[in-house]
């Protein structure tokens, strides 16, 4: 193991500021550099906890020249914390590629761990969670349906992601995959509008009307056996 630089990989809020753990923020404030996606949002966070850290922003055009940048900080022996604009870094999120490269580095990495939209709608879902399927974001047009086709065969728990452009579309894409099924959609989780919708997505659907059907969704299908 190399002994020098240190990659944290740190769980930030997915909405209320207020949800980071003590250990986060004391690992914002020891680092020398933060790893962002966007200075804009990273910087709400730190300002509401009062901390002043130097960035590097990568993102998906500057990846490669990025990393070898941090490595080299790393090589430097400073400590470094990658966050990602909610929650916790590389689950559909960057990450990934600087997590491998640090490890092939033979750098130290350590995990913070904090909120995740998914570990959060499936827990307050209600629907089985000893098993499920993560796909995040479906494939916005070609594999779409094929992938839709796919999972209305797997005997598990669902979970996906979806913006506010996409939710009715994909609810009428469930309506027809999926008809019969359960689904728990949590909306704007920890955030000022923060809802459940419930039922199946014929059900929710026809409640839409009365919804506003803006902002960030997590959307939880039941298994094709589960009974409520
Ligand atoms: N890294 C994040 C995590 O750990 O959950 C996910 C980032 S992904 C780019 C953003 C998507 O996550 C949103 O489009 C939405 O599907 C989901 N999401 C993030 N925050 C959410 C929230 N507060 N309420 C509902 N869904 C949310």
């Amino acid at each position: 193991m190399n002994a020098t630089g240190k990659l944290y990989v740190v769980g930030t809020p997915i909405g209320n500021l207020s949800d980071i753990t003590f250990r986060a923020v004391e690992i914002l404030k020891l680092v020398d550099f933060i790893v962002c996606e966007d200075t804009r949002v990273t910087k709400i966070l730190l300002d509401h906890y009062s901390v002043t850290k130097p960035f590097v922003v990568v993102n998906a055009q500057n990846e490669s020249k990025k990393i070898e940048e941090i490595l080299e900080k790393l090589g430097n022996g400073l400590l470094c914390a990658l966050v990602s604009d909610a929650g916790t870094p590389s689950i559909s999120d960057p990450g990934t590629r600087l997590v491998n490269a640090v490890i092939k580095n033979d750098f130290e990495i350590i995990g913070i761990p904090g909120p995740s939209a998914v570990t959060l709608a499936l827990s307050i879902s209600g629907l089985p969670t000893d098993s499920f399927v993560f796909e995040g974001f479906l494939p916005q047009k070609k594999g779409r349906q094929k992938k839709l086709l796919e999972l209305s065969n797997i005997e598990r728990t669902i979970v996906l992601y979806e913006s506010t452009y996409r939710i009715e579309k994909l609810l009428s894409e469930l309506k027809e995959f999926m008809p019969n099924r359960q689904l728990a959609i949590g909306r704007e989780l920890t955030k000022k509008f923060e809802e459940v919708w419930r039922g199946t997505a014929s059900e929710i659907l026809n409640d839409l009307n009365k919804k506003i059907i803006k902002g960030e969704f997590v959307v939880i299908i039941a298994a094709k056996d589960f009974k409520m």
